[in-house]
């Protein structure tokens, strides 16, 4: 069993991680940049350590503060959480090769998988449906790149191979605008990215987005924790997620969930991972896979009963899972809101002292937060103050529950979304789970010109 982590990470999923260790019995130790001095999880974690400043390139992403923070503390594991170093390749081979455990994949792994043309050539040859498009990266033939195009059928959309975080790819709705589309991509590529490798896909017009959980231990083992809608999103940042995804069909459950845990074994892949999806028409589309923890994972673990986090500690420690596919039953139905630090329609971010702080409760009701009264918010860091979520036997319970809980909740001295979220309960289309990835970038537009 691991003995003591390094929580590499701030705000609400440092706490989530500080406390699944606690109830493993596992030490922790709190990383932090000077501005993130006074987070609860630095006064609750056995011990800390200031890493740099406020800035995170000097804080949270520097390595050699990070690896030196586990020396001195002798720690055996560190676990990145979500944004920041979990997803970076390098850093999971340092944090093995100075002889530490990295909670998380292999870096190769991660390697892979951020790589979207060899993810993408990996699950299709695991039998994980794809969006139609090309798999080998296009070369400088426009006749060939037109062609390809052609075959697709536009609108198409021209994404870097080593994009992410939503940067790196472009729509192109018709044929003349295809060849533009590509030089500019592919310059922004080298620039962003030091990889022009360019490939071509369909661009769906309005798919909901359908993710499924994985857990994948070192002897061979993977199942599936079921899937996740979370198509209520603005910019490509999700702001409402729920599980189950509704309209799912046990069938094509089971069919997914065989092709990602079949996937996950085919490629070594260890510790908790989530295949994201595109979906319209009742098919899936594979987008990409997430080899970490997500913000969004809690509202599985409400539906299933299993903590995610110390699923992750028990791989991480060699253990086999303690429990196969026929184990996993769905109970009910979980919603999960992102609180955001900003003005609920200009999105313009209120970080500050918050001056009164109320956090609801009751049945079903879970949240999320480092929030405390008297806590600053510091200006330097993801606008995500918390999340709250709400438990029903059904979609409209849960719905019921969320409404009342973001009735209850009390955040004064700083602007939040919360407002939003407020009207987003209300909403008829989301009601009756009617809406897909575009539809609240379309109901803002529709209000600021109203
Ligand atoms: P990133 O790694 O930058 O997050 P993704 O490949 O996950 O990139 O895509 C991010 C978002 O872009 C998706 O959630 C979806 O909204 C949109 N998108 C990506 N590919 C397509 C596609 N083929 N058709 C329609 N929308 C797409």
């Amino acid at each position: 069993m691991l003995d003591k982590v390094v929580i590499a990470n701030r705000g609400e999923i440092a706490l989530r991680i500080l406390r699944a260790c606690r109830d493993m019995g596992i030490r922790t130790v709190a990383i932090h940049s000077e501005a993130d001095r006074d987070l609860m999880h630095v006064g609750m974690a056995d011990e800390s350590v200031c890493v740099g400043p406020a800035h995170s390139a000097k804080s949270y992403l520097d390595i050699p503060a990070i690896i030196s923070a586990a020396e001195v503390t002798d720690a055996t594991a560190i676990h990145p959480g979500y944004g920041f170093l979990s997803e970076n390749a390098e850093f999971a081979e340092i944090v093995e090769s100075s002889g530490f455990v990295f909670i998380g994949p292999s870096a190769d792994t991660i390697r892979q998988m951020g790589d979207k043309i060899t993810a993408k050539k990996v699950m299709q040859a695991a039998g994980v449906p794809c969006v139609p498009g090309t798999t080998d990266p296009i070369g400088d033939d426009t006749d060939e790149t037109l062609r390809l195009a052609r075959d697709i059928g536009y609108p198409v959309i021209v994404k870097a191979a080593g994009g992410g975080g939503g940067r790196g790819m472009r729509i192109v709705p018709e044929e003349d605008k295809l060849i533009e589309s590509v030089m500019l991509t592919r310059a922004e590529a080298k620039a962003a990215f030091n990889d022009d490798r360019l490939y071509i896909e369909k661009f769906l017009l309005s798919p909901r987005h359908v993710e499924f959980q994985v857990l994948a231990d070192t002897h061979g083992n993977a199942i599936h924790l079921c899937e996740r809608d979370c198509s209520m999103q603005r910019r490509n940042q999700k702001v409402i997620e729920e599980a189950p995804a509704f309209g799912i069909s046990e069938e094509q459950r089971q069919a997914i969930g065989d092709c990602v845990t079949q996937a996950c074994r085919e490629i070594g892949y260890r510790g908790a991972g989530t295949f994201e999806f595109l979906y319209e028409d009742g098919k899936f589309y594979f987008i990409e896979i997430n080899t970490r923890i997500q913000v969004e994972h809690p509202v599985t673990e409400m539906i299933t009963g299993i903590d995610i986090v110390k699923q992750q500690l028990l791989i991480a420690s060699g253990e086999p899972l303690s429990f196969v596919q026929s184990d996993i039953r769905i109970r009910g139905h979980a919603i999960e809101c992102r609180i955001n630090a900003e003005d609920p329609y200009t999105f313009i971010p209120s970080p500050g002292k918050i001056t009164h702080f109320h956090c609801p409760g009751g049945p079903g009701i879970r949240v999320d937060t480092h929030l405390y009264n008297g806590y600053t918010v510091p200006p330097y860091y993801d606008s995500m103050i918390g999340k709250l979520l709400a438990l029903g036997h059904s979609r409209e319970g849960a719905l019921t529950r969320m409404a009342g809980a973001l009735h209850e909740i009390v955040i004064d001295g700083i602007k939040t979304n919360v407002p939003l979220l407020q009207d987003l309960m209300r909403d008829e289309a989301f009601r009756k789970a009617r809406h897909n990835i575009r539809y609240l970038e379309d109901k803002l537009d529709n209000r600021s010109q109203a």
